[in-house]
């Protein structure tokens, strides 16, 4: 083994070792990416893909061939009627706020299934703080059921609290800051088959954030109504520069359509701003560069674990996003991993992280994102809130080295 990284010899092997005992499941995941990669590649054949859908129209951007095929394919790849990706929409936050607030109106009732939703989300429903415009001052109803401590949703409950008010049901699925066992796929399909079976005009809403081309049953949930993902995680490859989508029925497209641009415009207007190319070459190699940020995050778990520090998911445990969070010994352990990671990357390796307020959220973040795209977490990227117990969260990459050598580092400190 030739140990060019620049680290001692004990730090290279140690991470060398755990990648090597990772040999088995790395190959699993190359047969996930396989897939997709296939299914992707017939997607744009079948879609026609052309030179000429890179173009971008300007003004109003009536017949923009290039932006509508790019909604096709996204529906196409999650076996939906209909999407709506724009790089107008700012963030994962920005799309599942269109997403809800288009089909929620005074009265109605939306109920989260899988406890309290991602600290942003918690802004937006009216939860935390008491931002302007959130949901719930815009009187709509709302309640959390937590999950079991299994990981399983509490059908019994779910069901018995859906009433005449209740419109929405909402999934998150990944673990976002939280250090929760994590439900399965045939978990999720399973509740949300019973749901609808019970309760059949329920809309059941996802936030797919970082479960894209993670699974292969993952992407294909056929009782889930709409879902919402941000481009600067995974399906936008790292090559999207911004953006979201939403993906669903037609009908209730049309609405996060009217949320978004106005009643009446509807999904035929809006600019690309010359996008059309990044995204689409981004969805096209997103499950390449899932697949190195969960070599990435299988590393992470592994090097950590093996200095006997607490990682969820633990490597026996299958994958549902591309999260790995590790548990800190304390806050100053946390702030240098997140130094570490933000000193070994591409992009800004000289800035030093610290923790501070950002809008969204009620503590103070560190992160660490010495990305291409600002604030990009399918790059390898590390971050935080500050608050006890002292988790780290760790995803993306673009490249397995960027992790081996940031862990090597993280070795020879600790
Ligand atoms: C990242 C994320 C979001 C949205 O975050 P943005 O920073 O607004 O893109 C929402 N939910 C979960 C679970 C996430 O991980």
């Amino acid at each position: 083994m030739n140990n060019y990284y620049g680290v001692s010899d004990k730090s290279y092997r140690a991470v060398k070792e755990c990648e090597l005992e990772l040999e088995a499941k790395f190959k699993e995941l190359d047969a996930i990416k396989e897939f997709f990669n296939i299914k992707l590649l017939k997607i744009f054949i079948d879609n026609k893909v052309k030179d000429s859908d890179f173009e971008s129209k300007t003004g109003y951007c009536y017949d923009d061939i290039g932006r509508d095929k790019i909604e096709k394919i996204y529906a196409d790849v999650f076996g939906f009627e209909d999407a709506l990706v724009r790089p107008a929409i700012a963030s994962g936050t920005h799309a599942i706020y269109i997403m809800l607030s288009a089909i929620l109106n005074t009265g109605d009732e939306l109920i989260s299934v899988t406890g309290a939703p991602y600290d942003t989300l918690q802004s937006v429903i009216g939860t935390e703080g008491n931002q302007a415009g959130n949901l719930i001052s815009k009187g709509i109803l709302y309640s959390e059921i937590e999950l079991k401590e299994s990981g399983d949703f509490d059908t019994h409950t779910i069901l018995s609290s859906i009433t005449d008010k209740t419109k929405v049901i909402y999934i998150q699925r990944s673990r976002g800051y939280s250090t929760h066992k994590n439900f399965t796929i045939s978990q999720l399909k399973e509740a949300t088959k019973t749901i609808k079976e019970k309760h059949k005009d329920v809309i059941i809403a996802v936030d797919n954030c970082y479960c894209e081309f993670v699974s292969i049953e993952g992407d294909n949930l056929p009782d889930v109504d709409i879902m919402a993902g941000s481009l600067i995680k995974n399906p936008g490859g790292t090559l999207a520069s911004s953006g979201g989508y939403i993906v669903g029925k037609k009908k209730l497209i049309e609405e996060a359509a009217s949320r978004l641009y106005a009643p009446g415009l509807k999904k035929e207007i809006g600019s690309t701003f010359g996008t059309n190319r990044s995204i689409l070459q981004g969805l096209y190699i997103a499950p390449s560069i899932v697949n190195t940020a969960l070599k990435s995050s299988l590393l992470f778990a592994k090097v950590f674990d093996k200095y006997n520090y607490s990682v969820f998911p633990e490597i026996e445990e299958v994958r549902q996003d591309i999260i790995q969070a590790v548990s800190c010994k304390s806050k100053d352990e946390l702030i240098k991993i997140c130094e570490i990671v933000q000193g070994n990357s591409p992009v800004d390796s000289f800035v030093k992280p610290i923790p501070s307020y950002m809008p969204g959220y009620e503590y103070d973040i560190i992160m660490a994102a010495g990305t291409f795209i600002q604030g990009s977490s399918i790059e390898l990227s590390a971050d935080a809130p500050i608050r006890e117990p002292y988790t780290v969260y760790i995803q993306g990459g673009i490249t397995l080295e960027q992790s081996k050598l940031i862990l090597m580092n993280i070795v020879e400190k600790f």
